[in-house]
């Protein structure tokens, strides 16, 4: 018998529950036709990159070095590209970064990965706030750090502040936010960052040592309120933001996002050093090259956003119409209302007698909800919608 990590098996092997979903979608096309089968499991953009993206691709193809344009990078990336993207904060949030605050990294998984793993000593507690992306616990768990799950506040999941005191205990290392929120597209109000931020400089000070804020920020562009998303390290020093241009730009498969440490954090220059050593651990050696340089030159655009507002307003207000009860979502593509039932389980077995396919709450800590990826042709809402009608009228919703 070989000798393995048993949790690297069981991490392998474990198939989640939104990877489980979209398999059962998959084998539902292929045996009743993929017109008759409406999967809303999957956080995969629906609208194609912004046509800049391919101009960049093939304009760096046909005038760089080939060596240069696929070869390694220094570890934190490219200088003159961390210099472009830093410019971009900088004119977006009136901000004076640096290029040597940015950490170019594959994707927000991978800022997540090197953020967590350069905070965490073994032991360490990071707190986070249910519903929650459920790899999450595999990053704080992969550092040595154990996750704690502030409970829900399922009226508008804003923060729970009495609940979050209640767990902000000095063994506290790290607390995780995540506005545009997957999976209740629900938005942080500066009032929440406001007393989020307050919070934490109090306890903080009372505890003697930094508490961390890591700002997980990969819909940051994707907001259809009108009041501009707080930027998060304006509120609190110690943020270390992880950026993605996975769902802005449509670019998931290439792996492209950014750890920013902000030089007003508490030993900024540590801190960098040890998100690049984490990423030297980890081995990502350097983010992807070609890609580093795309962003570069679309930094600050996105892809063709409107779909996913039509989508919103298409779904949300069918679904209110029809009983279901959902707080607001300002962001993101999901929506997250409640199930008529409390196990949330069972309701998307009942889903699936429709060839709807959805993701359970309990996925992401909070049971009695249900997740609705909204990154899909606008025509395939219209064709489920009957569906949701029908389970409305099976649960008693509507006569
Ligand atoms: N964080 C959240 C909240 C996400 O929803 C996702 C992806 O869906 C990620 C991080 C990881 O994104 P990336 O593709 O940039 O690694």
């Amino acid at each position: 018998m070989i000798q393995l990590s048993q949790r690297m098996v069981a991490l392998g092997t474990d198939r989640s529950e939104i990877r489980e979903a979209y398999a059962f979608a998959q084998m539902r096309a292929a045996e009743v036709g993929a017109e008759k089968v409406d999967d809303f499991s999957i956080g995969n953009p629906s609208v194609p990159a912004p046509a800049t993206v391919a101009e960049a691709v093939h304009q760096l193809v046909d005038t760089v070095d080939p060596i240069k344009l696929h070869g390694y990078t220094p570890a934190q990336g490219d200088a003159a590209v961390r210099q472009a993207l830093a410019e971009d904060l900088n004119r977006r949030y009136g901000t004076k970064y640096p290029a040597d605050s940015l950490y170019l990294t594959a994707g927000a998984a991978g800022a997540l990965s090197c953020v967590l793993a350069a905070l965490g000593c073994p032991g360490d507690e990071f707190l986070t706030f249910a519903p929650y992306f459920p790899e999450y616990k595999v990053f704080v768990e992969s550092a040595g750090g154990t996750l704690t799950v502030v409970p829900a506040n399922i009226e508008d999941f804003q923060i729970d502040f009495a609940a979050f005191s209640a767990a902000l205990t000095p063994a506290v290392k790290g607390v995780l936010i995540n506005s545009p929120n997957n999976p209740t597209g629900v938005v942080y109000s500066e009032e929440t960052i406001r007393r989020l931020a307050e919070t934490l400089t109090e306890k903080s000070r009372e505890y003697g040592h930094p508490i961390w804020l890591i700002s997980d920020e990969p819909y940051r562009e994707i907001v259809y309120q009108t009041q501009p998303l707080p930027w998060v390290p304006s509120w609190y020093d110690n943020t270390l933001v992880c950026y993605s241009y996975s769902k802005s730009l449509s670019l998931p498969g290439q792996r492209i996002g950014y750890v920013l440490v902000p030089p007003q954090v508490q030993e900024a220059e540590l801190v960098y050093a040890a998100v690049c050593g984490a990423g030297r651990a980890l081995g990502y050696v350097c983010a992807p090259s070609l890609f580093q340089l795309v962003a570069a030159q679309c930094a600050g655009q996105t892809a063709e956003l409107a779909v996913y507002r039509r989508n919103r307003d298409l779904l949300l207000d069918a679904l209110r119409e029809m009983g279901y009860t959902c707080a607001q979502p300002d962001g993101a593509f999901y929506l997250f209302p409640r199930t008529p039932e409390p196990d949330a389980a069972a309701f998307c077995q009942r889903a699936r007698k429709y060839d709807l396919i959805l993701v359970s709450g309990d996925s992401f800590g909070c049971p009695g909800h249900v997740r609705i990826s909204y990154c899909v042709p606008t025509e395939q809402i219209q064709r489920a919608l009957p569906k949701f009608q029908a389970l409305a009228k099976e649960y008693g919703l509507i006569k």
